[in-house]
């Protein structure tokens, strides 16, 4: 089947031609999918027999949302999407006052290993493609009301292990066409995978890159983050320097805070060391007690702040949506599956 939705214009027009159909079919069809088209029998300005060749060689499965949380506290709203194939990923809807941002997932699970998060228990299952991460979006626009001005690829999965499919995706949704949302209003995370900063790069886009740093000495982040054994920090601090001079763009570093791990003043004064040079921002993140992990969330949040700040580093505390929705990525998921099993052992 072919996946239409993954397709830029130009590749639906050339999809199109050799069903025998004219190039200005590619846009209405791309039109079409991106304001979210639930089959090829609504796409009324094509011409029926176009419509059922459609439906015989391409796939259209948008997803269902299988869960739905919405916060009492802030109106922030969890989605647990079943996909085509019946895998689950989540996305969230949050609200602030510059406008409304959708955190997407980029692969089904995660194989990064990261000792701290929910996502990467179970590994990975597979990557999303490119209509699927277009997807999490358009739905949530369409079942929220509410206009998604800006996008962070900050869900489930590691998008650098799926590069190929986010930067396709990145292309989509930037599309004027389609949801048209400004690389500007868009965010990429990585837990360090430096080849895919290096490639990054090299494409210039202006999109904020966050660097999930969460130790900057290597010792402590081999511990809580096993990527640090292939891509040490050291070499990670270097790619950052790079990715900076060669796109003129800050970078964005998460922290998430952790008990007497990660939250001591030595290595603040080691960030800010590392960062020189460069205009970074330290991101801390009040850690999200995943049952699972041993870890506790640290109570030196300002300590640490001010500390960074003394160096002139910025540094804030990210605000925690969704508090009562358990809003933090990953967990609805395997809440989710670990229900699924048990409800299979039932008699
Ligand atoms: N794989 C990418 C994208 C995931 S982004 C990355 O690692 O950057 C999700 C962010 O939430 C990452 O910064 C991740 O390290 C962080 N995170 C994961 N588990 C967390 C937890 N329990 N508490 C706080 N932050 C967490």
């Amino acid at each position: 089947m072919i996946d239409l939705k993954s397709m830029t214009p130009e590749e639906i027009g050339g999809f199109l031609s050799s069903l025998g159909e004219p190039a200005f079919r590619a846009k209405q069809v791309f039109t079409w999918l991106h304001r979210g088209a639930a089959s090829f029998e609504e796409m009324t300005n094509l011409p029926k027999s176009l419509r059922e060749k459609l439906r015989e060689q391409c796939l259209l499965t948008p997803p269902r949302a299988a869960r739905r949380q919405v916060s009492a506290q802030d109106g922030t709203i969890k989605y647990l999407w079943e996909l085509g194939d019946g895998n689950c990923v989540e996305s969230v809807l949050m609200r602030y006052h510059h406008g409304n941002t959708v955190c997407i997932s980029s692969q089904v699970g995660c194989r990064m290993g990261c000792a701290f998060c929910a996502s990467t228990i179970a590994g990975k299952v597979r990557d999303l493609t490119p209509a699927e991460m277009l997807d999490q979006v358009l739905f949530t626009q369409l079942d929220s009301g509410a206009e998604v001005s800006n996008i962070v690829l900050m869900g489930i999965g590691e998008p650098m292990d799926n590069l190929d499919n986010v930067l396709r995706f990145l292309e989509l949704v930037n599309h004027p066409d389609g949801m048209h949302i400004g690389m500007r209003h868009i965010s990429l995370s990585t837990c360090g995978v430096i080849p895919g900063i290096r490639r990054l790069a090299e494409l210039e886009l202006q999109l904020t890159l966050s660097v999930s740093l969460h130790a900057p000495d290597s010792e402590t982040r081999s511990k809580i983050m096993p990527v640090n054994r292939a891509y040490d920090v050291e070499e990670l601090f270097g790619a950052c320097h790079d990715y900076f001079r060669k796109t003129g763009r800050r970078i964005s570093f998460e922290y998430a805070m952790i008990d007497g791990v990660n939250d001591h003043d030595w290595q603040a004064d080691l960030i800010a060391r590392k960062l020189r040079g460069m205009p970074g921002h330290v991101n801390l993140i009040p850690l999200n007690d995943v049952v699972e992990s041993p870890y506790k969330p640290s109570r030196r949040l300002a300590a640490f702040q001010k500390r960074l700040e003394s160096h002139g580093v910025t540094a804030t505390v990210r605000r925690s949506l969704g508090g009562d929705i358990d809003a933090s990525c990953g967990q609805l998921r395997r809440r989710a599956m670990e229900e699924q099993q048990k409800g299979e052992l039932r008699p």
